[in-house]
């Protein structure tokens, strides 16, 4: 997969995608990142690339120029279209059901906005989809883009160790995760569930099981009604409910 990352903060882009997990899959060349300082397609030497808003109002706006001629930079590189995503709290917001279906996408280009945000003709020319981050409003795209690329790259091939990884975590079939302990096994007086020491499999696929679809229903009720769930899990939920 390739990313482009249409930004005023290209720098901080980089550096954040350059660390950990994504930086050393974007070292092995497992995936594509590339990140545009929107400026270099401004039109004037001051590299200008917002404007006042018509009708008034406070704040600046990103014009729609730059955005078009980086667009279409990104397009001829390419030498064809990627999926065209603007980072909005008006979007739909961000599920790892609409991840995983992004994941198979070879090219996307994310746009950030910033001030009041971005001249509406841009979007309506060229961009597919809007996804938001969650119902509240940030300064920028930026923080919105990295948690959309990170959590977007995570999901390709080769990028974690394991695909199993990504499939027992939390959201990857609408129920939370199962909780985890590390060493020692006795913590100021709390020891780990003594199943997980058992060593019997069976017995600690159950466990961890039940646990995931009671945290979810203590934490997230509401993600149950997408989850699969078989008629005795179902009544061990109607028992729980009941207590
Ligand atoms: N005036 C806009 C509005 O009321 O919808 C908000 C603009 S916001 C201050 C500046 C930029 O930050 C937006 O263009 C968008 O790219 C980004 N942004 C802010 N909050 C976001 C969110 N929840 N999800 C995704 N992007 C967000």
């Amino acid at each position: 997969m390739r990313i482009d990352i249409i930004t005023l903060f290209d720098e901080m882009c980089e550096t954040v995608l350059s660390e950990s997990i994504i930086g050393r899959a974007r070292a092995a060349g497992t995936v594509d990142v590339r990140c545009h300082q929107l400026r270099d397609y401004a039109l004037d030497k001051h590299r200008r690339v917002d404007d006042t808003t018509y009708g008034g109002g406070m704040g600046m706006l990103l014009k729609a120029e730059p955005i078009a001629l980086c667009y279409e930079h990104i397009c001829d590189e390419l030498g064809e279209k990627p999926h065209f995503v603007y980072m909005s709290p008006k979007g739909a917001i961000l599920t790892q059901h609409r991840l995983k279906e992004l994941s198979s996408y070879p090219n996307i280009c994310v746009l950030c906005g910033h001030y009041e945000g971005v001249d509406q003709r841009v979007l309506d020319a060229y961009v597919d989809e809007e996804i938001s981050i969650g119902d509240y409003v940030l300064t920028g795209g930026e923080l919105p883009a990295l948690v959309f690329c990170d959590a977007l790259l995570r999901l390709q091939a080769g990028v974690l160790s394991d695909d199993a990884c990504y499939r027992d975590e939390s959201h990857y079939d609408a129920l939370l995760e199962y909780p985890q302990y590390t060493k020692p096994y006795e913590w100021r007086g709390r020891s780990v569930p003594e199943v997980l020491l058992s060593g019997h499999h069976e017995n600690i696929t159950r466990w961890r099981r039940e646990q995931s679809i009671l945290e979810t229903m203590d934490k997230r009720p509401d993600l149950l009604e997408r989850a699969t769930l078989t008629e005795q899990e179902r009544a061990l939920l109607r028992s729980k409910d009941g207590e």
